[in-house]
């Protein structure tokens, strides 16, 4: 395609293949999903675009609920995440949640620079990473610079999200009421396409467990 073609006018233009190709192979395709829509996993991913939810978890439309933010937060207070939560674990009862971070985030590694010149919201955003950071200073701070320090401060930033949402009214709730959803942190690797199991929460535990391998 030639590069004048503007981005989203191709992007309308793969749709319309897109929804040919699926009707072809699959003539009740649509018509099955539009009909409701049962994923039993919500995840809570980072926006970068190397991470597609379900693309690198090999699933369709209608099997992965879907939450993406600029490093796959859950911060306390956060109205868009706590929708989120109370629709996917409420309505739609999912039976897990998992948060995935991804090797090389540029939120991670834009919390261990300097925040002078970064707008006021995303210093704000990226706050809570710095946060993580400082409880886990003495660690960090013995690794060298680099991937070894920004892969630490990955997994415990994501074990944090997941700490976080133990903590949650929503899903205290139900785990009182339906023993779920299981939560899951996950960190995916960029290099090599394999999510990895970090930690595993199960609706009776109360802090979280090493994942078996
Ligand atoms: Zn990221």
């Amino acid at each position: 395609m030639p590069h004048s073609v503007h981005p989203i006018d191709r992007m309308l233009l793969q749709n319309k293949a897109w929804a040919f190709e699926r009707v072809q192979s699959d003539p009740s395709f649509f018509k099955r999903l539009s009909s409701t829509q049962k994923p039993e996993v919500l995840w809570i991913g980072c926006s970068d675009s190397r991470v597609p939810a379900n693309e690198i978890t090999n699933t369709g439309p209608g099997e992965i609920f879907v939450h993406r933010n600029v490093a796959n937060l859950v911060r306390p207070g956060d109205v868009n995440s706590s929708s989120v939560l109370e629709y996917a674990i409420g309505m739609v009862k999912v039976r897990s949640v998992v948060v995935v971070g991804h090797r090389g985030c540029g939120g991670i590694r834009a919390s261990m620079a300097s925040f002078d010149g970064l707008p006021a919201t995303l210093a704000d955003w990226l706050g809570s990473i710095r946060e993580v950071y400082a409880k886990n200073a003495a660690e960090l701070d013995a690794l060298p610079e680099g991937d070894a320090r920004e892969n630490a401060l990955l997994g415990h930033v994501v074990r944090t999200q997941v700490e976080n949402l133990a903590k949650m009214d929503v899903v205290k709730r139900h785990w009182a009421e339906r023993q779920a959803p299981s939560l899951h942190g996950m960190v995916y690797s960029t290099a090599d396409g394999r999510l990895v199991e970090l930690c595993r929460v199960l609706p009776s535990a109360t802090a979280p467990v090493a994942a078996a391998s």
